[in-house]
């Protein structure tokens, strides 16, 4: 009956990587895409760059103010 349905004439592009947007996760391509645009949303750090694996390492190299007596 609609086979018009098939064939969308614009594909939107995900607004995180850019790939075509699969219609089961709308408006991204994947998952993992809402995940991080919620992220974002949720951390409402829109303008940081991605790194995330720092500054939690500095802190476990002091362990001298533990035995203080
Ligand atoms: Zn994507």
């Amino acid at each position: 009956m609609n086979e018009i349905d098939r064939k969308t004439p614009r594909a939107r592009s995900c607004p995180i990587c850019g790939k075509p947007v699969e219609p089961a996760f709308k408006p991204f391509c994947s998952k993992r895409c809402a995940d991080i645009d919620l992220n974002r949303w949720l951390s409402g750090v829109y303008a940081v760059p991605s790194k995330g694996e720092e500054a939690e390492d500095a802190d476990r190299s002091n362990e001298s103010e533990a035995s203080k007596e």
